[in-house]
């Protein structure tokens, strides 16, 4: 994302993206050392913020960074006003902070504190090629998969590997084989009318959308351990984060399967939509 002229959360302090940075000490730079979360903002309010923070309190207490997410809700309320924001994004960033003798981390480390607004990234207008990553997602013996870790190294090289070769998105198998997750997203398919997902087990990241989908989608969602060829003949397939909704999946690269429709797709779209209206009401 480039910078915008939005104003921008650090360590206390509100003001111009421009002027917005961190010390070069910091751990979130030397190491990837910190977690994050992107945020939607529907109607002036945060959208899902109890599964944020709830994502978001896991991803701390696996890194075992101590910070209390309790003064975030004003931080962010503080923001969206601030740039005066109906719908948009936010990415809070919480590293370790500075110090410590090189990978081993200061017993006391004061955690440094971002929060970015932007708007709403420009959604494709027509479904998008998706293309199966010759790179494995890190499985959960490497990184806790439950953490949304700011290590987004494997999903930068997915995602330039799926653009070299014309798609939008690349979905990462398990080193195991079993279908994962997109770069950064969660996958769905679609096959004889029946909605499928992998489970948390094959190592993927808990997407909040993935989860509202589950509790949102009437026919019930079927969880598991799947392979690969399960996508390769899938009727209809879609992936989802807070940012795209639920995004059409035209074809599946290199295998080359069309795919025809996108109407649990856009059912699905719907009822996200329905769900946002109804959390956040206009005022
Ligand atoms: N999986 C990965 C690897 C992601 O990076 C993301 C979002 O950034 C998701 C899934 C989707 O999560 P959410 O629906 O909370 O945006």
């Amino acid at each position: 994302m480039q910078e915008n002229n939005y104003f921008a959360y650090v360590n206390g302090r509100t003001l111009p993206q421009t002027d917005a940075s961190l010390t070069i000490s910091d751990r979130g730079l030397k190491f990837g050392d910190g977690v994050y979360e992107t945020i939607r903002v529907h109607n002036g309010q945060p959208y899902s913020w109890e599964k944020h923070m709830e994502r978001l309190t896991i991803s701390l207490n696996l890194l075992k960074i101590n910070y209390s997410t309790e003064w975030l809700l004003s931080i962010c309320t503080n923001l969206i006003n601030k740039n005066n924001i109906t719908h948009g994004s936010l990415r809070i960033m919480i590293t370790r902070g500075i110090g410590g003798a090189g990978y081993l981390p200061a017993n006391k480390n004061e955690c440094g504190i971002v929060v970015e607004a932007m708007p709403l990234p420009k959604k494709p207008e027509k479904p998008v090629g998706l293309w199966l990553s010759s790179w494995r997602k890190i499985p959960a013996q490497c990184l806790p998969a439950a953490a949304k870790t700011m290590q987004g190294l494997s999903s930068t090289l997915a995602r330039m590997e799926a653009e070299e070769n014309g798609c939008f998105e690349a979905v990462l198998l398990s080193t195991d084989g079993h279908i994962c997750e997109g770069s950064s997203s969660n996958v769905f398919w679609v096959k004889n009318g029946r909605l499928y997902t992998p489970s948390l087990a094959s190592g993927i990241l808990a997407g909040t959308t993935r989860d509202s989908i589950i509790e949102l989608w009437p026919g019930g969602v079927s969880e598991g351990l799947f392979p690969l060829s399960d996508l390769e003949n899938a009727d209809e397939i879609f992936v989802t984060n807070v940012n795209w909704t639920a995004l059409p999946v035209s074809r599946f690269m290199p295998c080359g399967k069309e795919l025809g429709t996108n109407e649990t797709c856009a059912r699905i779209n719907e009822l996200l939509i329905k769900d946002m209206e109804q959390r956040n009401p206009k005022n």
